[in-house]
């Protein structure tokens, strides 16, 4: 038993995309996975600060529009999110444990989606008071210039991990003593958020007319892949295959396998993320390749594979991917309804992921119709 097919951690676009696509398959015939988000913030990561551009302007979203646009898939497949932070991730005799700080999470693959840093409010704050270290250093230096001289006397923090007396010198340079610097150094453990002109952290919070990110820091060290042991890179970025893939069932994606940090990256490889943890778990449940027809060819064993959805067998655990709601006599799902009746309404109860479906068996009788039905309203799935 475990409690989610897939456990994503990171509600950025890169976990947000990885979350949808394990769970959306449209597929004829296919089952739908379970999936769980884990996220220590609100859903966005950094691409909900800012007017973001995929491509260029002519592919851009306004401030918050693309996580609008994820979290509308993630409600409408009652993906569940768990405001929590993932604090090591391991793997045991084929299965994961995901510690956070409020609790422990099973499952058959993870996907880290992590970003290079963990965020918290700043989207509220950004371009107000709080700044980061953008487009590169020669703007860098304008912004620094006239900041010193405009805003003379008061005080700046910056934020950012071991690397960030880099920009820090550079910033001195130009200061000359005019602004008064303090340094908030993120240990990926430390901050809890920010106020107006005020970095909340563990030991307490500290106050500035200006704050200011260096990104350039993070991209240098992150800390956001400390939870899990695997290969990294230089600057502690996690090192993944062209799909995502890390090691046997643990997948990466977005801003946390490094450069380049961008948003087409991040939703590309969510995506691709999400597809393969799809097709691992379907493999390691059921022993053989699920054929996501349309994203994957179906002719790879030579002939087009035939498909069914596996067979109901008495150890399979049958679980809800939804809550359904009740209207006038019937019980809906997103794409079919049953009558509600007794049989019924203690059937969706024991379809729990607890209960095997010898055991709901044997306390109603045949099911199989109804379990079948729900499995092909991508409302249900098995789990082993
Ligand atoms: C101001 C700004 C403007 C940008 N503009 C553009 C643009 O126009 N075009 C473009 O292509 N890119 C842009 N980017 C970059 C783009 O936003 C990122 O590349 C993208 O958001 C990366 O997505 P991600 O999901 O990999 O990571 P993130 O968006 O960083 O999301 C990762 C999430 O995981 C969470 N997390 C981290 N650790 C844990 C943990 N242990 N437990 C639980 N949750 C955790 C983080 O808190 C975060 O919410 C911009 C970035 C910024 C800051």
């Amino acid at each position: 038993m475990y409690d989610s097919d897939i456990i994503v951690i990171g509600a950025g676009p890169a976990g947000l995309s990885a979350a949808i696509r394990a769970r959306r398959v449209r597929t004829y015939n296919l089952l739908s996975s379970s999936v769980m988000i884990i996220s220590n913030s609100s859903p966005g990561g950094l691409a909900d600060w800012t007017k973001v551009r995929m491509t260029g302007d002519g592919w851009s979203y306004e401030k918050g529009e693309v996580i609008r646009r994820l979290m509308a898939d993630v409600e409408d497949y009652s993906i569940p999110v768990k405001r929590e932070r993932a604090l090591k991730v391991v793997k045991n005799d084929g299965k994961f444990t995901v510690i956070t700080d409020r609790g422990e999470y099973t499952s058959l693959a993870v996907v880290v989606a992590t970003g290079m840093r963990m965020t918290w409010n700043e989207g509220e704050h950004f371009g107000e008071g709080l700044f980061g270290t953008l487009k590169g250093y020669r703007f860098m230096e304008d912004y620094f210039k006239s900041l010193c001289e405009k805003e003379r006397g008061k005080t700046i923090v910056f934020v950012g991990t071991g690397e960030m007396d880099k920009t820090v010198d550079f910033f001195e340079e130009i200061n000359q003593g005019r602004m008064k610097v303090k340094k908030v150094l993120d240990t990926g453990k430390n901050i809890r958020g920010y106020k107006d002109g005020v970095v909340v952290t563990d030991e307490g919070e500290v106050t500035a007319d200006h704050t200011l990110i260096d990104f350039e820091s993070y991209m240098l060290s992150t800390y956001t892949g400390d939870i899990i042991d695997c290969d990294k890179d230089e600057h502690n970025f996690i090192k993944a295959e062209k799909r995502g893939k890390v090691f046997d069932g643990l997948f990466a994606a977005g801003d946390i396998t490094g450069t380049p940090f961008s948003l087409a990256k991040a939703v590309g490889g969510g995506t691709t993320a999400g597809l393969e943890s799809y097709r691992y778990v379907y493999r390691e449940k059921f022993g053989k390749k699920a054929p996501v027809f349309a994203f994957y060819p179906i002719h790879h064993q030579g002939s087009a594979t035939y498909f069914d959805i596996p067979k109901l067998k008495d150890d399979y655990r049958p679980k809800l991917l939804v809550k359904p709601i009740t209207k006038e006599g019937k019980i809906i799902f997103r794409e079919c309804e049953l009558d509600e009746n007794e049989f019924n309404n203690k059937l969706l109860g024991l379809c729990d992921g607890n209960h095997t479906l010898k055991q709901i068996r044997s306390e109603l009788g045949d099911i199989d119709p109804t379990i079948e039905r729900l499995i092909h309203a991508k409302d249900l799935t098995l789990e082993v």
